[in-house]
């Protein structure tokens, strides 16, 4: 039975470091007006949980890293997105590369 247990522990400490990435990212969008400098931080211990603990970031949470520098991004504040060709295109304003990813929900009409 000790199996059983080891592999319930497991689960249990995924669930808490998903949780744990989940409020990372929210300390990144309170603290991200006020204290800018912080965001980056949070994003770095979110990924480090993640890879601590094999959990992967939501696609939303990747979105919102800028896949070269690592920073917490904003749209309208310190990232600029752009559709093209049903893709993403995330341009973050540190480093000023770009990240593209593909386009899943239906464009809004306009
Ligand atoms: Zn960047």
């Amino acid at each position: 039975m000790a199996q059983n247990r080891r592999k319930k522990n497991k689960d249990l400490s995924k669930k808490i470091a998903e949780e744990r990435i989940i409020l990372l990212f929210e300390l990144a969008e309170q603290n991200f007006k006020t204290h800018p400098e912080r965001t980056k931080r949070y994003v770095e211990l979110a990924r480090l949980i993640g890879m601590r603990y094999r959990v992967r970031l939501t696609r939303d949470q990747k979105r919102r890293v800028c896949k070269h520098c690592y920073d917490y991004l904003v749209p309208g504040n310190n990232c600029r997105i752009r559709l093209k060709d049903s893709m993403v295109q995330t341009t973050c304003f540190k480093c000023g590369k770009m990240s593209r990813y593909p386009y899943y929900e239906r464009p809004e009409k306009e």
